[in-house]
């Protein structure tokens, strides 16, 4: 059977254009510097978001697990988002790999509260942990890909800055928020020291992410890479797509985020399924299915018999996320099933 696939805009494969890039690229030696594709890739990254420089990584968690490791020292506090996916969905990477501890801090909409950031400000007092680093994630996945706004960033910027903190952004889907708001992601990473955006999502490479930041801090994210086994050699290869990716990948999102809101509408006007239509910004939607009677376990295995897939989140609430491979007429179809499997 061919599925409906809505678990998540990784499962988009590469286009054609990018695999013949893939076969065509031009490659080196990476952990000489040598690989022209790579250079190409980080140096278009690093234009792109603003920053000096950048760094091809593995995956979204190797790109923000680096950040972490280059910005702090074991024993520093990390203030985050309580749903964040550093602190929900990276196996306790920054404790395990960096040593840091968490702070997270329960924010609305994947917005955390300026105010509350600066409240968990750790003072000069020989009990505290130093206050390390601060992240940020937008979209912010867990709270159903919203668009956490630009004037928060700054407000948290701004007192991070004072009290000389740096931050970071896990913008896994950052160009899903800038196509949403109709701005250059440079917009959001003005507000940020560092920035990881992930090249295998919405953006359909086949793999990888970058890190981005100054000349000093690439540098040193570089050496925590090569620890981590992430220095890859003729990996032009993988770099080719991600160069197609942030060319060409972008605009099109707007489809991906027009194909939500269709779904959103879609179920939220079948009996016993719930969606907040209005807060469905950008590429996910959340379905609450607790009207319906059903678990999650038996809403899923209907939804597979059906051809369709998506993933648990909650209790009572399903993900659908959008993407390159689903279409409006896809969307359609499924909504029609689902309405029949919920009767
Ligand atoms: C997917 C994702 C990541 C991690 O990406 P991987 O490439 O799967 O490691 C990080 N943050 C957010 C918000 C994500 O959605």
């Amino acid at each position: 059977m061919h599925f409906i696939d809505f678990r998540s805009d990784t499962v988009t494969k590469p286009t054609e254009e990018m695999r013949r890039a893939m076969f065509t690229a031009e490659v080196g030696d990476d952990v000489y510097g040598e690989d022209p594709t790579i250079n190409r890739l980080e140096a278009l990254a690093a234009k792109m978001l603003g920053k000096e420089d950048a760094l091809f990584v593995t995956s979204g968690t190797q790109g923000n697990q680096v950040a972490i490791l280059t910005h702090c020292r074991p024993g520093d506090e990390v203030i985050l988002e309580a749903e964040s996916h550093i602190f929900f969905y990276e196996a306790g990477a920054a404790s395990a790999l960096a040593g840091v501890q968490t702070r997270p801090i329960r924010g609305h909409k994947g917005a955390m509260d300026p105010s509350d950031v600066k409240k968990a400000i750790r003072s000069d007092d020989i009990h505290h942990p130093y206050s390390g680093l601060i992240c940020l994630e937008n979209t912010h996945n867990k709270a159903g890909g919203k668009v956490i706004p630009i004037e928060t960033m700054k407000a948290i910027y701004e007192i991070a800055k004072e009290k000389e903190i740096p931050v970071h952004l896990d913008g896994a889907r950052l160009f899903n928020a800038a196509v949403a708001l109709g701005v250059p992601v440079t917009e959001f990473t003005q507000y940020v020291d560092t920035v990881q955006v992930c090249l295998s999502k919405g953006l359909s490479a086949p793999v990888g992410s970058v890190l981005a930041g100054s000349k000093s801090f690439i540098k040193e994210a570089r050496k925590w890479r090569k620890r981590l086994g992430g220095g890859l050699r003729q990996a032009g290869v993988l770099a080719a797509p991600g160069i197609i990716a942030l060319e060409k990948m972008v605009d099109r999102l707007a489809e991906d985020h027009a194909n939500a809101r269709q779904l959103a509408e879609g179920l939220a006007a079948v009996p016993g399924l719930h969606v907040d239509v209005a807060g469905v910004e950008t590429n996910i939607v959340l379905c609450d299915i607790k009207g319906t009677g059903l678990s999650n376990k038996e809403f899923l295995t209907r939804l597979k018999e059906a051809g369709i897939l998506a993933v648990p989140f909650d209790e009572g609430v399903i993900r659908f996320v959008t993407h390159r491979e689903v279409t409006s007429d896809m969307v359609q179809t499924a909504i029609e099933r689902i309405r029949q499997l919920v009767r």
